[in-house]
């Protein structure tokens, strides 16, 4: 079984966009559950680990980076 480690702060995509066609969601919680608001609309969910092991698709952080090397 996967084990998908997130902290505070962390932007993460998951399988299925939200309802508001945003699938950017931003970690607000980490416990039993995880929490996770929604980039686009700010809605905040609560799902139970598992299920966001199953649900998680990947992290934004690379991408964000990726934007950011304009410094050169
Ligand atoms: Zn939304």
């Amino acid at each position: 079984m996967r084990i998908v480690s997130v902290k505070i702060g962390d932007l993460v995509k998951l399988k299925k966009n939200h309802p508001c066609g945003e699938n950017r969601w931003k970690v607000y919680k980490v416990g039993m559950d995880i929490g996770l608001e929604c980039q686009g609309c700010g809605r905040r969910v609560k799902l139970f680990r598992r299920d966001f092991n199953r649900r998680f698709k990947g992290y934004l952080k690379e991408e964000i980076e990726e934007s950011e090397n304009f410094k050169g």
